[in-house]
Formats: C-alpha cells, sequence, structure tokens
C-alpha cells in the first residue's frame, strides 16, 4: 500500500522552507500523498529518503513503454480520474487486430494501412500506434510464420496474443529486442511464463474475467519485479468493460491499490461487428480509461474520428495548444503580398493559414504569441490591444519584408481599426479583414491595397 501523509512527512526535513512553494513540509507531504505533486519539488530530500519515498511519489497508474525506436509508446502515468482536474498524460495508443489464420494479401493490407495512415492536425502526427497478433489457429507455426512476416513489415509496436504457453515463450525469445507486449499471462500460465517475461523485460497483459484474480496476478508480478504490467479483465462486452474500466481507476486513483494501478487494454473488435458501433464503443474507452484500444481494422472513416477525438481528449486544458510567434510565409509571399495579423493559437494559426494557402494568393501573416489564446479570448484578457499590437508589429521585421504599410485585422476585433492605426503612426493603415476564417479566401482574392 502506499504511504500516507503522515508517513512522508515523518521522512522529509521538516524544515518549512516553503522552496518545495507549500507553507510547511505537511502540507508537501499531503500533497505527495495525493499524487498531486512531484517529490523533486523539494530539493532537500536526503537519498535514503527518496528511496523510501519512490513509491509514493509514483503516478497511481504507472508507466509501460511497449516497442522500440521512434513508434514506441508509452501509456499510464494517469494522476487524476477527470481530466479537467489537472490533464490526462500519456493517450491510449490504437492497435490494429491481426488474426494468423487471415489470408496473406489481407494481412499485407492490413499491415500496410497502419503504417500509411497519418493525419496532421494542429500541429501534431495522428496515427496508429501498434498492431495486436492473435494466435487464432491456434498453431504455433502458423503464428510464428505470421509474427515473422509482421514484423518484417512494419517498425511499429507488436502485442503477441496467444492462449499457448510454448508459443509466448518463442515469442519472447525471438522478439525480446523490439519489446513487443505478451498477452497475456492468467492463473493457468503464470508459473511458467513469469522467469521469461522477467528476463525478457518485456511488458506483459495479465488476463482474468474478476477483480480478486487480477490483483492476485498483479500481485505475484510485482513480487518477482516485474513492474510493465497491462491488465486485460475484457468480458468483451461494452457495458461490463465500461463498469471494468472506471472501477479499475477509482480503485488506482482513490483508493490507491497499486495492484490496480496499471494501464489497461480493451477490445472494441470483439464487441460488434458493426464497424461504425465498433468506433462508438472504442470512443467510449478513449475517455473511459482504456489505455490499448484494439480495433478489427485500420480503415481511414473509421479511425480518423477516434484518433481526433484523442487528440482533444489529451490536450492538456491547462496549456493552450500555441503556435510560434513569427511571420510565416504563405504561398511565396514577395514585397507587395498583402499582411494579415492573428494570434498563436494553434487551431486559429492552422485555420487561417489553410485558408490563405488555398486562396493561392501569397501573403504574409504575422503571428502574435498571446499565450496560446484565440482572438477574441486574447482581446477580453487585455493581451490582444493595440499597444501590444503596435510594439509587436514594429519589432517583428514586416517593414522589411512587405512595401504596403497594411495590415489586416480579423473581424472579430474591427473594434481596434482606429486606435491601432493611431499607435502605428507612421502612415500605416488597419483593414478590417473577415468575421469567419471560411470567407477569407474570397476576401485576399478581391483584395487591393491602397
Ligand atoms: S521544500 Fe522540502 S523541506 Fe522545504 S518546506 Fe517543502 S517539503 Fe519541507
Amino acid at each position: 500500500m502506499p504511504l500516507s501523509g503522515l508517513d512522508i512527512f515523518k521522512l522529509l526535513p521538516k524544515t518549512n522552507c516553503k522552496d518545495c512553494g507549500f507553507p510547511t513540509c505537511l502540507a508537501f507531504a499531503m500533497q505527495l500523498a495525493a499524487g498531486k505533486v512531484e517529490l523533486e519539488k523539494c530539493p532537500h530530500v536526503s537519498d535514503q529518503a527518496k528511496e523510501s519515498l519512490s513509491e509514493a511519489s509514483q503516478p497511481p497508474v504507472l508507466k509501460v513503454e511497449i516497442g522500440v525506436g521512434e513508434s514506441m509508446f508509452k501509456v499510464g502515468e494517469e494522476t487524476v480520474l477527470f481530466r479537467h482536474d489537472r490533464t490526462f498524460v500519456n493517450p491510449n495508443a490504437f492497435a490494429v487486430l491481426i488474426n494468423d489464420n487471415e489470408g496473406d494479401s489481407e494481412i499485407e493490407k492490413k499491415v500496410n494501412a497502419v503504417n500509411n495512415l497519418k493525419y496532421e492536425r494542429v500541429g501534431q502526427t495522428l496515427e496508429l500506434n501498434a498492431i495486436f497478433i492473435k494466435n487464432t489457429s491456434n498453431n504455433k507455426d502458423t503464428f510464428l510464420k505470421i509474427a515473422e512476416k509482421i514484423s518484417s513489415m512494419t517498425a511499429k509496436p507488436l502485442i503477441f496474443s496467444s492462449a499457448d504457453k510454448d508459443t509466448l515463450k518463442t515469442v519472447l525469445s525471438l522478439y525480446k529486442d523490439r519489446k513487443p507486449l505478451i498477452h497475456a499471462i492468467d492463473s493457468s500460465n503464470i508459473d511458467d511464463l513469469l522467469n521469461p517475461v522477467k528476463e525478457s523485460g518485456c511488458p506483459v497483459a495479465v488476463r482474468a474475467r474478476s477483480f480478486d484474480e487480477i490483483s492476485s496476478l498483479t500481485e505475484k508480478l510485482r513480487s518477482s519485479q516485474i513492474k510493465s504490467i497491462i491488465i486485460d479483465i475484457g468480458n468483451r462486452s461494452l457495458k461490463e468493460d465500461f463498469f471494468n474500466q472506471i472501477t479499475m481507476r477509482r480503485a488506482a486513483i482513490v483508493k490507491k491499490d497499486r495492484l490496480f494501478g496499471y494501464p489497461t487494454i480493451v477490445f472494441p473488435c470483439d464487441m460488434t461487428d458493426d464497424p461504425l458501433k465498433e468506433a462508438l464503443a472504442a470512443s467510449v474507452f478513449v475517455t473511459k480509461y482504456a489505455s490499448i484500444i484494439v480495433l478489427s481494422n485500420a480503415e481511414p472513416y473509421n479511425v480518423f474520428p477516434l484518433l481526433v477525438y484523442r487528440q482533444n481528449i489529451y490536450t492538456d486544458p491547462r496549456k493552450p495548444m500555441a503556435v510560434e510567434q513569427k511571420i510565416y510565409e504563405i504561398n511565396n509571399p514577395g514585397p507587395d503580398s498583402p499582411v494579415l495579423l492573428t494570434t498563436n493559437f494553434s487551431l486559429t494559426y492552422f485555420i487561417i493559414s489553410g485558408e490563405i494557402d488555398s486562396s493561392k494568393v501569397p501573403s504574409w501573416l504575422i503571428v502574435m504569441d498571446v499565450e496560446g489564446q484565440s482572438v477574441l479570448t486574447a482581446w477580453a484578457a487585455g493581451k490582444f490591444v493595440p499597444e501590444l499590437i503596435a510594439n509587436y508589429i514594429k519589432k517583428s521585421g514586416i517593414e522589411q519584408k512587405a512595401n504596403s504599410k497594411e495590415i489586416i485585422i480579423p473581424g472579430y476585433v474591427a473594434q481596434l481599426q482606429g486606435e491601432l492605426e493611431d499607435e502605428l503612426g507612421d502612415g500605416w493603415k488597419v483593414v478590417v479583414g473577415p468575421r469567419e476564417a471560411g470567407d477569407v479566401t474570397k476576401f485576399l482574392k478581391n483584395y487591393k491595397s491602397g
């Protein structure tokens, strides 16, 4: 069991120096016990105390890494039940199921689809994370042949799933350098698989139908120093697995039960034959609280909405997504190209720059740092106001790039026009652009400076 606030307090220096940002060591200890602060915030903890406190300073849901190299993904490290309490940390992974009895061409099609499915959205790359290879044939040779074929076609992390312990031992010895997830240890094979898993250093899933069984499996692995554990309590039913995910997350975070403090895996692919219902079920588990979600296919019309939804859920609500403050060149602008102004909220930037790009009108886009806020929010917060805008424009270097002293501002802040012209002085003219981004293309095509 994790340490209580008072247990932690006894190990702290008790000087109440406030260097951690808390008024007393006791206050810090309470926050550490609640998983709301990192141990590193106290620079005065002795090495001996650090060792004793390492358990308390671990997040309630432990981190697990799967795969190697650039495709490796992390899950877990979660500390809250609700995103608005702080943030969710590591986005869930999406894996695509391949049965070892599928035909060669179908397998190749799926692997290529997983490899190639990529979207750029607000500066992030959205993609699938892993391939789940299932020993549906129950034949070891068939499984090993398909595992070899798939591993040679992709650098994505692999999840090997078999009910046969000898098959799992063989894939462990063959593929341990790729750090695959081994699925799964259960009460029937734990004694045989414990040592091979420990020696390989690979993450492993534990599978059981009840919470009691899960906790006895994780306890046995923990006492063997195996910490990279994924929990599969799958009943393969949306209703029951939804309940299971919430129960385990609450046990880990609210009750601080370390035996359930691991990332989880769910299988919407086994919950329905309807791809749309499957995507809906998967979206439920993005929110609550699966770490790896196994899908039956990599069809873009099913996967894209899930990737976008995951991006939204795992965006840190404390930090607006922002782009760099600078002058962006779109469609190779020259000295006579129009100059537009906006804020550095990612979504605003990507929508406006996309509209300018599709207008094919060469343009300069000045993006001002307002701590990642949108135009109206930044204006209301006093961060996108004439004095600050004028200061930035003068420093931005636009006068060395564009001949015209004319700047197009967003239509939503038309009221800035007169005051901004006064602040800029020196012959600058401020033009009010469209209110909606969708009208930017038409506006630019008809725009004539002066
Ligand atoms: S920095 Fe450490 S010693 Fe100082 S008040 Fe915080 S917990 Fe106590």
